[in-house]
């Protein structure tokens, strides 16, 4: 089967990650309808190609040879946000921090959690992202989810979401979604955002090229109520460097490339992080982030 029109070869995967490192995708290609990914999931699927899905990439490391199958990032209609007066019909690929932001203009509550999470609806999603208290499952109505047999939409409960867990794999892809909001005021959405935006800016580092937490926060009693930044940061492993990335100094839980790291660097250090925790703790991290291509060292199975 031909490739479909728009696919592209060869495409560097770096730029579309906010930490920049790794290396190119086989196929890559930017659908704008609900039939176009269906379309290229199907011929994917026919190819026995491998498919991997870019939102923002603010939680995605790339291996630094690529990878071996076709990447697809949302475009045009699935970008778009629409109100309603109760809610929000989004694209998979709108920009959590732009919809919750635009929420405040129609005086709707329920994302201003969104405005710190540098990710799309589809990427939230498929991690269930949350931050102060704020869940994504909690005012999403329903999703669309593309496969190589069509869309399928699914209630919340389908994803059987777990903490930066839903059951969405390897040929899904989240395409739009219903967000069900509660009437506000924009003066008290305004405030709400503002406050996250302050809460946030003293908590973690700023303007780095990061893709935020390393590891989940532990489900171990040895962990004593301690977050992953914690134990992290009490095994010595703030401003821990490894070739062109280091823990950041301001926050141990996120690794930043601070000068041209590669993604074997930043594996090289999460080894070394997860280690000094296990030695000193007896706990044993768990990433948060997500892989798209195979890592070249026995480092990363080890986790
Ligand atoms: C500075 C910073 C702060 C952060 N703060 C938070 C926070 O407070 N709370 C929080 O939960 N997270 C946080 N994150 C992590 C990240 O922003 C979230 O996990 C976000 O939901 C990822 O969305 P994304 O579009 O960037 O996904 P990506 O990083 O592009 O992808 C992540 C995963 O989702 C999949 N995916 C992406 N789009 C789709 C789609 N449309 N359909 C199916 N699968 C898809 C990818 O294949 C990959 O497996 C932070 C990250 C950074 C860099």
């Amino acid at each position: 089967m031909s490739s479909p029109a728009g696919v592209e070869r060869d495409f560097d995967l770096a730029r579309l990650t906010t930490v920049r490192t790794g290396g190119e995708a086989d196929f890559y290609a930017r659908p704008s309808s609900n039939k176009a990914v269906v379309e290229l999931l199907a011929w994917a699927s026919s190819e026995n190609l491998a498919v991997g899905v870019i939102g923002s990439g603010s939680n995605l490391l790339i291996a630094d040879k690529g990878f071996r199958g076709l990447v697809i990032k949302l475009d045009g209609h699935l970008t778009e946000v629409h109100f309603e007066d109760d809610g929000v019909l989004s694209g998979g690929g709108a920009r959590l921090p732009r919809l919750a932001a635009k929420t405040a203009e129609h005086a709707l509550s329920g994302l201003e959690f969104g405005v710190n999470i540098p990710g799309t609806v589809g990427g939230a999603i498929r991690m269930n992202a949350n931050a102060y208290g704020g869940e994504l499952a909690s005012v999403l109505e329903w999703a669309e989810v593309a496969s190589p047999e069509g869309i399928e939409r699914r209630v919340p409960e389908d994803f059987e979401f777990t903490y930066r867990h839903s059951n969405i794999s390897g040929y899904q892809v989240v395409t739009r979604a219903q967000f069900r909001l509660t009437a506000s005021t924009t003066e008290a959405v305004k405030a709400k955002l503002a406050d996250l935006r302050d809460r946030r800016k003293a908590a973690q580092p700023a303007g780095i090229k990061t893709f935020g937490s390393t590891f989940k926060n532990p489900d171990d009693p040895r962990a004593a109520g301690r977050t992953a930044g914690q134990l992290l940061e009490a095994a010595g492993c703030k401003g821990l460097e490894q070739g062109g990335a280091r823990f950041s100094p301001k926050h141990a839980n996120f690794v930043e490339n601070f000068k041209d790291a590669t993604t074997s660097d930043i594996v090289a250090l999460i080894a070394a992080g997860r280690e000094r925790v296990e030695q000193q703790f007896g706990v044993r991290l768990e990433t948060e982030v997500q892989v798209l291509g195979e890592l070249d060292t026995a480092l990363w199975e080890s986790r």
